[in-house]
């Protein structure tokens, strides 16, 4: 027998209706706030994230599927959704066109990690993407539409983490207060964190290790040095948020540590879903599109991991209803009864009515087990004397109750119960 790739799932029929419940609700909650839809490819020159990502996360560092193709260009299967975004952005002209430009996305994603609970190697993302405004209200609405997203979904007990990680000039004044910090604590970081301590001392605040976490601590935190203006930024996000009615809390340790992060950075956190808490995380990314080689603009996004969402939803006994359970069921007698059933299931399905009937030759009994089993609503037992008299006992089979039914009512029945 051959496996899945380790980290990689199947999603079968009794799962993959609740992944479709979880998007439509993706879907409607970016329309009401104005995104829409925007599909990028799967894999991009690597290059795309090196410099949309950043070289010293993790992700750029450990956890990217890269490859060359046969024609021996270096390919990466996307990690994540912003960066091949942003290249569209920038190679399609949108600076262009009306802005905000509001974009939402659905994708699979790839990153080479250790799977456990929460964590694949292929996992799925919904996240969306406002570029062009630097007002403090569009990281609101952003932050705003991943509440009401989560919500929507009927998720409850998941806390909002905010915190603002500056510009790029007052980050700078953070950056080597944090680094003299950490260099008087330098022996009980982990290997990766000293390679980051001058490449990159922001990324050491998100670091998983205990070590580094309790040298952290104590580090001095990032909103003691932001400028007025940052500062001015977060302050009319928090209002904003107050305004909404959006409880938050500030978190001086969420950090997105790339050079062209800045400002506003946030993070949905549960206590129910174990180590992989985060289901959310997002910010503002006012370098990102001149990075990747656009005109200076402005943009803000976050993503939320669609498996950790359907894990919550689980862990918190959350019941989705299963949209394609059968509504009615047929079961024919013999031969020329299942001529006519095929032709009354014809008739309904063109109306629009889930309904079926046996393919298998199986006996009456067998055919109600079936039923049963698939949790058809109502099953129709057709034989000689329902042929003769056009009309059959329907029978409910939550309660077993019986309704006598003319075949050409039968669709009048089902909308009417
Ligand atoms: P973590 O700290 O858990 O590794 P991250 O900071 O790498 O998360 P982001 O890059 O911010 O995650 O991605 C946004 C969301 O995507 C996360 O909050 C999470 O819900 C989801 N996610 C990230 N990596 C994975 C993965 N390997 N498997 C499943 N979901 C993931
Ligand atoms: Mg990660």
């Amino acid at each position: 027998m051959i496996n899945v790739p380790k980290g990689t799932k199947d999603i079968l029929p009794q799962e993959s209706y609740k992944w479709q419940y979880v998007e439509k609700i993706a879907r409607e909650t970016a329309r009401i706030f104005g995104a829409s839809e925007i599909r990028t490819p799967t894999f991009e020159h690597t290059e795309v994230f090196l410099r949309g990502v950043g070289e010293t996360t993790d992700i750029v560092n450990k956890e990217m599927y890269t490859f060359l193709d046969k024609g021996n260009r270096s390919i990466t299967l996307k990690p994540e959704g912003t960066a091949g975004i942003a290249r569209a952005f920038v190679e399609n002209g949108l600076a262009n066109s009306a802005l905000p430009a509001k974009f939402f996305y659905l994708t699979p994603c790839f990153r080479y990690e250790r799977p456990q609970a929460g964590r694949l190697r292929e996992f799925h993302q919904f996240g969306v993407e406002f570029l062009g405004s630097y007002s403090a209200d569009i990281d609101a609405e952003t932050i705003l539409l991943a509440k009401t997203f989560l919500e929507n979904v009927g998720i409850k007990n998941v806390s909002l983490y905010i915190n603002s990680i500056g510009c790029k000039e007052c980050r700078k004044n953070y950056e080597n207060a944090l680094k003299e910090y950490l260099n008087q604590n330098l022996d009980a970081l982990c290997p990766l964190c000293k390679d980051r301590l001058n490449k990159n001392p922001l990324r050491i605040l998100d670091c998983k290790n205990d070590d580094c976490k309790e040298i952290t601590k104590n580090a001095p935190k990032i909103l003691d040095y932001i400028c007025q203006d940052c500062s001015a930024h977060l302050e009319k996000v928090k209002k904003l948020l107050d305004i909404a009615g959006v409880e938050y809390k500030i978190n001086p340790n969420i950090v997105r540590g790339l050079d062209y992060y800045t400002r506003t950075v946030f993070e949905f956190v549960s206590e129910n879903i174990g180590a992989q808490g985060t289901v959310c995380g997002g910010g503002r990314y006012d370098g990102l599109i001149k990075e990747l080689g656009g005109t200076d603009t402005p943009g803000i996004g976050f993503a939320v991991g669609i498996e950790r969402i359907l894990l919550l939803l689980e862990n918190t006994g959350v019941e989705i209803e299963n949209p394609n359970k059968v509504k009615i069921y047929f079961a024919p007698m013999g031969e020329s009864e299942s001529e006519k059933v095929f032709e009354l299931v014809s008739n309904l399905r063109a109306q629009g009515v889930l309904c079926d009937f046996d393919h298998m030759g199986r006996g009456i009994k067998a055919q109600f087990k079936y039923a049963d089993k698939i949790g058809a609503e109502y099953v129709a037992v057709i034989g000689s004397n329902e042929l003769a008299e056009g009309a059959v006992k329907i029978k409910k089979m939550a309660d077993g109750s019986e309704s006598f039914v003319k075949f050409s009512d039968i669709k009048d029945f089902l909308s009417n119960n």
